[in-house]
């Protein structure tokens, strides 16, 4: 499958591009994990992009861009991709359909996960993530806690609160989506690619994706 997962931070668009990729050995794409992974390995990009990040603000289209352009063309990619955080303004989203047209590449669609905010404050302060920049799987303390404390059952990393999931940033980061990003359901309503699920419960949104591929 070649879905874009739009939402806000907190809708669960991590949680559910991991799960679709178990169906098809589609892969995930997240924009905010492979920057996480840059800062921690203070690459060029790492130290381009962390300011922006710890401020909650999203990082210039231009880096976004150059991380998607090679990334699309890794071999794992022929399978399918999970776009999760990407894109996150206009111009990305048109710098996206520019760069699938000259990589001969067509998406199935654009599931938007739409979550109440109070839903999506509560998830963001009470999530989790593995401080292993290849693993970051997600944990949230009170509905999906690590068997062992403060440890990842996957991977034995720390599992830490991100340093952007404070109440002051998270604001941000919810400010910046309602102005960059919300605008993007109706960009992809116009292309004829958008799907609006609720995503209060995950398993719904695992159910309604797969009913829309078949048909
Ligand atoms: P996420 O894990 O998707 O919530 O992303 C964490 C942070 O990474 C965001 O708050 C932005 O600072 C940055 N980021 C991730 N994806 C993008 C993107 N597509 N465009 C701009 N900034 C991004």
């Amino acid at each position: 499958m070649k879905l874009i997962l739009l939402g806000a931070p907190g809708a669960g668009k991590g949680t559910v591009s991991k799960l679709l990729t178990a169906i098809d050995g589609s892969v995930q794409i997240s924009t905010g994990d492979i920057l996480r992974g840059a800062v921690k390995a203070q690459t060029d990009l790492g130290k381009k992009a962390q300011g922006f990040m710890s401020r909650g603000e999203l990082v210039p289209d231009s880096l976004i861009m150059g991380i998607m352009e090679k990334r699309l063309q890794e071999d794992d990619c022929q399978k399918g991709f999970l776009l999760d955080g990407f894109p996150r303004t206009i111009p990305q989203a048109e710098a996206l359909n520019e760069l699938l047209l000259k990589l001969d590449i067509k998406l199935d669609m654009a599931v938007n996960l739409d979550v109440p905010r109070e839903t999506i404050m509560e998830r963001l302060t009470t999530r989790r993530t593995c401080s292993n920049s290849s693993c970051q799987e997600i944990y949230n303390i009170k509905s999906k806690p690590p068997k062992v404390e403060g440890i990842c059952d996957k991977c034995g990393s720390p599992v830490v609160q991100r340093d952007d999931e404070t109440p002051n940033v998270i604001g941000q980061r919810l400010d910046s989506y309602n102005e960059k990003t919300a605008p993007l359901a109706n960009f992809y309503e116009k292309e004829g690619l958008l799907k609006s699920v609720d995503a209060t419960v995950t398993e719904d949104v695992i159910n309604f994706i797969k009913k829309q591929l078949q048909s």
